[in-house]
């Protein structure tokens, strides 16, 4: 049985990963109002992955017969000047997001809870994989500056990316 001090803190993670997913759903619609359907299109993939966190927590409080309870969602901006500020921002997020998952399994070691420690190392993996791929986004940015060319381009490879769910 989870511990009642492990099945809190995997009700705020769930909490985090809804709050990325309505961050990343925020920047979808600004760069979409702003004609930038590439960079739209990648944080729409991302608000789904984030869901897809949620609901994999969701599903083990289920399997080890805890009550996964959803809490207010708390505001996010809407607005960003740049996809530099943008990306900026979402590294900035991801790392709070590994720092709280590594104080989840921080938790979990504490608590001897074993299957709590072995369902989160696949998600310490993928927040090694979520930084990593923001921050070549970034240096792709950084190394097209303020040509037009450039960030057009980019929107469009950024264009191409589709939604795989990912294996928690
Ligand atoms: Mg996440």
């Amino acid at each position: 049985m989870l511990s009642k001090r492990l099945e809190d803190a995997l009700n705020e993670q769930i909490n985090a990963e809804l709050w990325s997913a309505y961050l990343y759903l925020s920047m979808s619609i600004d760069f979409e109002h702003k004609g930038r359907p590439g960079f739209a299109n990648w944080f729409r993939v991302q608000f789904q992955e984030e869901q897809a966190h949620a609901l994999a927590l969701i599903d083990y409080l289920h399997a080890r017969d805890a009550r996964p309870v959803l809490k207010p969602i708390a505001d996010v901006p809407d607005s960003w000047a740049t996809a530099k500020d943008a990306f900026t921002a979402t590294l900035e997020h991801e790392r709070k997001v590994t720092a709280l998952i590594n104080s989840l399994y921080a938790t979990a070691e504490e608590e001897k809870d074993f299957a709590t420690r072995q369902k989160l190392n696949t998600f310490v993996a993928e927040q090694v994989e979520e930084e990593e791929t923001v921050q070549q986004i970034l240096d792709d940015l950084a190394l097209v500056g303020d040509d037009g060319v450039g960030i057009f381009q980019l929107d469009r490879e950024l264009g191409a990316r589709t939604y795989v769910a990912p294996n928690l």
